[in-house]
């Protein structure tokens, strides 16, 4: 009787053990994005929207410029200050540029801030600058 007990106990044990699901990390794969900088009313925006999210960290992103010459200028929105760009590929503070036509990918760093501002600013001279800057968002 004593036998058949302990048994019994076991496994149920062993079905609570079975059941308990391991918890995966959200938002660790890399993903693939394009962003096109186009002019709209005067400015030079990415047709997704001036908040743009990148992917998680190795995540591909393409920077398309069909229409014209763009440059991309990182920065510190609180000093102004230029800063790096949230890319492995991109060492220096300096601008991206994307010439007419053209289309350039990079990887997403380990590092990358959550929030990069930057300047678009294409060769058009009637083209303006955005009130609000647009951003890169690392998830
Ligand atoms: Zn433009």
């Amino acid at each position: 009787m004593a036998k058949k007990g302990t048994k019994k106990k076991a496994a149920k044990k062993k079905a609570a053990k079975k059941t308990a699901k391991k918890k995966t990390p959200a938002k660790t794969t890399p993903a693939r994005k394009t962003i096109t900088f186009k002019c709209i009313s005067d400015t030079c925006a990415a047709h997704t929207g001036p908040k743009t999210h990148l992917g998680p960290k190795k995540s591909k992103v393409t920077l398309n410029a069909p229409s014209n010459k763009v440059t991309l200028q990182f920065f510190d929105p609180d000093s102004g200050n230029p800063l790096r760009p949230p890319f492995v590929e991109t060492n220096s503070t300096g601008p991206i540029v994307i010439n007419k036509g053209g289309r350039r990918t990079f990887t997403v760093r380990d590092d990358a801030p959550r929030d990069n501002f930057y300047d678009a600013k294409c060769e058009d001279p009637e083209c303006g600058k955005v009130v609000e800057p647009p951003e890169m968002i690392v998830p």
